[in-house]
């Protein structure tokens, strides 16, 4: 059976809109009530990696939310909306990121219950040529009758894309992200782990907001808002990532958590067996969407420069507001301070680029020389011409 991702056109953020179009897509595939009934419990994934506004599209947008826990609301189920967010995964941490990300607001008047997923945790294997690695999840995702995930469409400074599948990543607590970053520094051999992590959670259905998306050196605060006007959701969170890197202008097949769904066997990325419902496809398709500089698309594009790249993370110092969050999310504690001033000691960074994820400065930057940069932007453009025709 073909994997069916609907696609409406959903040109701001107000109340109405939103709630009118995330409707319909759900009713495209099946109605709300498909997913769960009166008085289970559905859990709401969001984005909450960072503490920031909503303008800067860097979180899932709280009216999504808003009006996902009122359609979900109608079928008499109980709404939970829970994440783990990234850095201390403690209650003050929540608390923070709730009334940056402008849920506080946006849910008063809506029942539901929060929660920091961080509690009763479950440990899971994946074995990755032939070396056994463990995650965990808490108990009270799995105990919910319906997992609705809700990514934001974004670009990933070492992965190129972050979508349904990465957004999972978020639910594991803060040091067993740390761990698997420093076990698992090859992106192919991280994506399958990401993927694994897909197959557990099974989420019952995956609805990306790409109202506002991130291009440029995503997801964090490098990142620039991208209006793509649209909602997107699918039973099949393969299939979905694989039309949103559609839409960016990208194949699936050099998109790390694509390719290793793939050799999983555990989604759909081909365009022939994904059905396109709702808007047309082609009024959402991006030909100059920016891609980060780091991100492993460019690295078989511009294999021997690409070496390069570590070289050139640096903390700008007069960005650094001092907040510590790098060194202390760092895998391979390679971040120093000194005398006030925070330093990455290239000679063993692994690049897993978790500072540049995380800084809520953009004071971690990436340089590349300009006759890199040149090169990659030609191939760039040449592969995205080639892959949309
Ligand atoms: S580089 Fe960013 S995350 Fe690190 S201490 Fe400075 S402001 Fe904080
Ligand atoms: S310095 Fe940054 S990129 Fe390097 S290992 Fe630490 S978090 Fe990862």
């Amino acid at each position: 059976m073909r994997a069916k991702v609907a696609l409406v056109a959903c040109g701001s953020y107000s109340a109405g809109e939103v709630q009118r179009q995330l409707g319909r897509a759900l009713e495209l595939l099946g109605g709300a009530g498909r997913f769960v009934k009166a008085g289970q419990r559905v859990l709401l994934k969001p984005n909450l990696c960072l503490p920031q506004a909503p303008e800067r599209a860097l979180t899932t947008h709280p009216e999504i939310i808003r009006q996902l826990a009122y359609w979900f609301g109608l079928t008499g189920a109980r709404v939970v909306v829970g994440d783990n967010p990234v850095g201390d995964a403690t209650q003050d941490r929540l608390d923070v990121i709730w009334n940056e990300c402008g849920m506080q607001e946006a849910l008063k008047d809506i029942p539901y219950t929060r929660s920091l997923l961080n509690k009763n945790m479950r440990e899971f294997k994946i074995h990755i040529d032939g070396t056994s690695y463990s995650y965990f999840v808490s108990q009270e995702v799995l105990d919910c009758e319906a997992v609705v995930n809700v990514p934001k469409f974004k670009t990933h400074s070492l992965m190129t894309f972050t979508g349904a599948v990465k957004n999972l990543y978020g639910l594991l607590p803060a040091n067993s992200k740390k761990t698997l970053h420093y076990q698992l520094p090859e992106h192919d051999k991280f994506a399958e782990m990401l993927v694994s992590i897909y197959s557990t959670v099974k989420p019952a259905l995956h609805v990306m907001d790409a109202v506002v998306g991130i291009e440029g050196d995503g997801p964090g605060t490098k990142g620039e808002p991208r209006h793509i006007g649209l909602l997107m959701a699918s039973t099949d969170g393969i299939a979905l990532d694989a039309v949103a890197t559609r839409i960016m202008g990208l194949g699936a097949s050099r998109i790390p958590t694509s390719a290793a769904a793939v050799r999983l066997a555990a989604g759909e990325v081909d365009p022939e067996n994904i059905e396109i419902v709702g808007d047309d496809l082609d009024v959402f398709i991006q030909t100059d969407y920016k891609i980060p500089e780091t991100s492993v698309y460019h690295k078989d594009l511009t294999k021997k420069l690409f070496r390069l790249s570590k070289s050139f993370i640096r903390i700008n110092q007069d960005k650094c507001h001092r907040c510590g969050l790098c060194a202390a999310n760092c895998p391979t504690s390679v971040i120093d301070v000194k005398e006030g001033r925070y330093s990455i000691r290239l000679e063993v960074c692994i690049g897993c680029m978790t500072c540049h994820e995380i800084c809520p400065a953009a004071a971690v930057e990436t340089e590349r020389p300009l006759i890199y940069q040149q090169l990659k932007d030609l191939k760039l453009r040449n592969l995205q011409k080639r892959e949309m025709t």
